[in-house]
């Protein structure tokens, strides 16, 4: 595709918010036929022969499928696209989607995943990892392009590292080939390839040129992604180095044996969610394994700013509502939510430290 009709395609894609549930409407509309649709719903594509597997997201962040109104404006001599302040504009992640299309396009060989359902906790990606182990175990690596903002070579998320230094190094130098910045950053969240880490050796996202993701004041630097689309065509993908080994960042699974006396799995769910908004509320930590949460499992909280993992700690929801919270050899046993909810001031201090040096008491109890 050339300039014009890549700007198009880009704009065909964020004419409407198309949330959880609609991505085929963007597959009958705007993607080539002959994508393959997977059980799950994800659609894909394979080329050549490759050991790379490329995701994008199709789905936009949001609870409406809502028309968007957008405009073309200039900035620091860039082009960008934002919308008129009443939707959000959905460049995340359709800026990936245009990349993976002009690869495509321009058969560079990969397995290309359009996926479904990121916004919704990795949806789409959560059902492959699962189930399509033996599959996805035959690449080397996987690239997401679905990062905010300009340069960002992904190296870290769910607190964990997702790719070796060899392999930002030498992507780094790809990139420069052709006249563009990127390296290592390793403040990431997560997006789909987070899901990849324990089977797929290099996992890593790349900035795609959008702002403000998941706001009405969303932008998409549109300069930026046409430059991308082009480098993206002439990077040797396949030469990358593949270095670190897969890691599984779930905890293990817990035994246990259901009781008359347990509650239910779905008020336990809603107890692990109310866990989960008040720890991010008092300390701004956010959960690993969160999309895997049972009752009895050891739930890993890490800040994505503590690259030693010295602050993580980890939630237990008990099958009676019970929550244990653990760091180092610190235990806070609450007796429920109402409890933790009472105590969340205190909590929040002894959370907050890296080291338990002031700290008597090694077991604590809330009732
Ligand atoms: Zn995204």
């Amino acid at each position: 595709m050339n300039k014009v009709e890549l700007e198009n395609k880009f704009l065909k894609l964020v004419e409407y918010t198309y949330i959880y549930g609609y991505e085929d409407y963007v597959k009958e509309n705007i993607l080539p036929s002959d994508l393959k649709r997977d059980q799950f719903g994800n659609y894909y594509m394979k080329i050549g022969e490759s050991k790379t597997l490329f995701t994008s997201h199709l789905d936009t962040v949001g609870k409406q499928k809502l028309k968007v109104n957008y405009e073309i404006y200039e900035k620091d001599g860039h082009r960008f696209v934002k919308t008129d302040g009443n939707t959000i504009l959905g460049a995340d992640d359709k800026a990936g989607v245009t990349i993976m299309l002009n690869m495509i396009d321009n058969n560079v060989p990969g397995l290309y995943y359009f996926l479904i359902g990121e916004e919704t906790g990795g949806a789409g990606s959560r059902l492959l990892a699962k189930y399509m182990f033996n599959m996805l175990s035959n690449y080397d690596r996987c690239v997401s392009f679905d990062r905010r903002g300009y340069g960002s070579i992904i190296s870290r998320q769910v607190g964990k590292w997702c790719c070796s230094d060899e392999f930002v190094n030498d992507l780094s130098i790809e990139f420069g080939k052709y006249g563009m910045d990127f390296k290592s950053d390793p403040y990431g969240v997560r997006t789909d390839s987070a899901y990849f880490m324990s089977i797929i050796p290099e996992c890593t996202n790349l900035s795609v040129g959008y702002f403000n993701e998941h706001k009405v004041t969303e932008e998409q630097d549109l300069d930026y992604l046409l430059e991308l689309c082009n480098v993206c065509t002439k990077i040797n993908w396949e030469s990358l180095p593949v270095v670190r080994e897969p890691e599984n960042f779930d905890s293990t699974e817990p035994e246990y044996v259901q009781k008359v006396t347990d509650l239910p799995m779905y008020k336990l769910f809603n107890i692990f969610d109310e866990v989960y908004d008040i720890i991010y509320e008092e300390v701004k930590f956010l959960c690993a394994n969160d999309n895997f949460f049972k009752s009895e499992k050891e739930m890993i909280f890490y800040d994505k700013n503590d690259l030693e993992e010295t602050l993580n700690f980890i939630a237990i929801v008990h099958s009676d509502g019970s929550i244990t919270l653990k760091k180092n050899d610190i235990k806070i046993k609450i007796k429920n939510i109402d409890s933790l909810k009472k105590n969340k001031k205190r909590l929040k201090s002894i959370l907050s430290f890296s080291h338990n040096l002031y700290i008597d008491e090694k077991s604590i109890n809330y009732n």
